[in-house]
Order: C-alpha cells, then structure tokens, then sequence
C-alpha cells in the first residue's frame, strides 16, 4: 500500500533510538524527507546514516533537548514547515509519589507534556493553512492503565492526552489530524534501564526477568520497534484523514479490557 506521503518533511523528535528511531525509519521508508532530533550527537548521526542508507531518504539531524525551548527553538529553525510531527521524549524515572519534589514533577510535566504542546502550537496552523498536516504523540499505554512506580509518567501523559481530545476536532476539517500512539513494552534501551532496575530489586539476573516479562505478554514477546513505526507511518499516511483525537494501543494483548 502506497502511503501517499511521498516528498512530505517530518520533524521526528527524540529519534536516535527505540520507537522515535522506528517512526523515522518507517517514514523514510515511505520517501518522507526527515529531521530528526535526539541530545547525544554520536548516536542521531549513526542513526541517520543508517537511516539515508537502508533508504535513501534526505535526514537531518539536530542534536538539541526537546524538552528545553531552545531545543525546539534548534529544531524548528531545522525543519520550519513540517507536514508530520512525531512527538517524543525521554520518560520521566519511576519512583514512589512521596519522594518527588515539585522540580521532578516540572522536569516530566515539561518533556512529556507541555514540549509536545509547544511543538504542535508551532506547527499546527502552518499544516492548517498547507491543507496537510500530521502529528503523532508517543505516549503509553500508563495512559490506558496506570503502572504503579511510573506516577511522573502517568500524569504527565494524561494531561496531554486530555489536550489533545480538545483540539484534534478542530484540525481534522482542514485534513491535519492530532493522534496518541500507547506503546505496551518494546525491547529499546528506556526498557532495559527500568528491568535492569528491577531486576537487581528483585535479586534476578536481567536476562531472566526480560524472559519471564515477555512471556507474561499475550503475545509471548517484546514488541519491536520497527512495528511500532509502521503504525505510526499509517497515522501519518493521506489514507488516514478521517482518524483524529485517537489513542491507539500496540501491546501485544496486554491491556486486558474489551474496549
Ligand atoms: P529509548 O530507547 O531510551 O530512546 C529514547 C530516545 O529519545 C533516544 O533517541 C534519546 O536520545 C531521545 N531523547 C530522550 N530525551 C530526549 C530529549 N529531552 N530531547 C531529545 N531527545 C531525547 O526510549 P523508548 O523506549 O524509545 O521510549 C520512547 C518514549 O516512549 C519514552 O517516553 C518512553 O517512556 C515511552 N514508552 C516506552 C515504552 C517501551 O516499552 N519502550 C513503553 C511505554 C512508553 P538522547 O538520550 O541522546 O537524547
């Protein structure tokens, strides 16, 4: 299936690594000119020579901390008039709720969800006034079901998936569509840093708890990341106008609710 995003510019933040990694290959895949944002120089520009190499597409790359506005100031000047927006960041640690101070609380309400705000305030009524526009939000599936130490990360991303339901509405008219992707576990570095973590709580060697956690999933594995760029390179596609507002779940069967 032809996508029909052919020639459109993405701006992919937090892009070295993982899922940001997996949507800005599954774009480039689909012939999107890309930038891509990540803070370490070393590996955003291993990873866009992978990407222009498996496919050919024109990658940017802008070292720059998203959650920062001078990092979306560097990375706007970069790719001005994007057609995609994929909103990303690094997630806020786990921890129990009465050892946060209110700077904790800022540093996640800051990357998780008002840098995505901003982003989009941005960006929004120049992809209005284009007649195409798409942006795609990487949350979790906290947002579905709240993952007890992960408190910083399942309130943060709740107040933007509550903003975007607000004005997804009013875009869609216009052809530009606001969506939430809720990554389940996938097998990236942020997951093996909070099983690692678990791990030596649990007085387990990490290999054999990544091996009892991915059976426990229905589908009897991780997720990869490159599934979850397809998804997110369907979102993207001019086939998909008519979804907006939505959050979609990709976890192998682990949320357990009929809807
Ligand atoms: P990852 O493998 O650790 O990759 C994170 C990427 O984001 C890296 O490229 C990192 O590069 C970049 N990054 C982090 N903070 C940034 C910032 N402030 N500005 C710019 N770039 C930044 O993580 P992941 O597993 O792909 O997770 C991506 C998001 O999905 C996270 O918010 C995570 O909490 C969420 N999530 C993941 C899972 C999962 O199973 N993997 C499940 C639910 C939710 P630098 O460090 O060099 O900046």
């Amino acid at each position: 299936m032809d996508l029909g995003i052919r020639g459109k510019s993405a701006l992919v933040c937090a892009a070295s690594k993982g899922l940001g990694r997996g949507c800005a290959m599954s774009l480039a895949r689909e012939g999107v000119r890309l930038t891509i944002v990540a803070r370490g120089l070393e590996a955003l520009e291993r990873t866009a020579a992978e990407i222009r190499a498996a496919t050919g597409a024109g990658v940017t790359a802008v070292a720059a901390d998203i959650a920062t506005p001078e990092g979306r100031a560097a990375s706007l000047a970069a790719c001005p008039e994007p057609d995609i927006l994929v909103n990303n960041a690094g997630g806020p640690p786990p921890g129990d709720f009465r050892d946060w101070t209110r700077e904790d609380w800022i540093r996640a309400v800051d990357a998780n969800m008002l840098a995505p705000i901003e982003m989009i305030k941005a960006t929004v009524d120049g992809m209005i006034a284009r007649g195409f526009g798409r942006i795609v939000n990487i949350t979790s599936n906290s947002v579905k079901a709240p993952i007890e130490e992960l408190g910083l990360s399942n309130a943060a991303r709740s107040g933007l998936t509550g903003f975007v339901a607000g004005i997804a509405r009013k875009t869609v008219r216009h052809n530009v569509t606001i969506n939430n992707i809720l990554p389940g576990q996938f097998l990236t570095d942020r997951l093996r840093t909070r099983m690692a973590v678990n791990a030596q709580a649990a007085g387990q060697s990490l290999e054999a708890l990544l091996e009892a956690r991915s059976r426990a999933i229905p589908a009897g594995r991780f997720g990869d990341p490159a599934e979850f760029g397809d998804l997110c390179a369907y979102v993207c596609s001019a086939q998909a106008a008519f979804m907006t507002g939505q959050n979609f779940l990709i976890d192998g069967g682990t949320y357990p609710g009929t809807y």
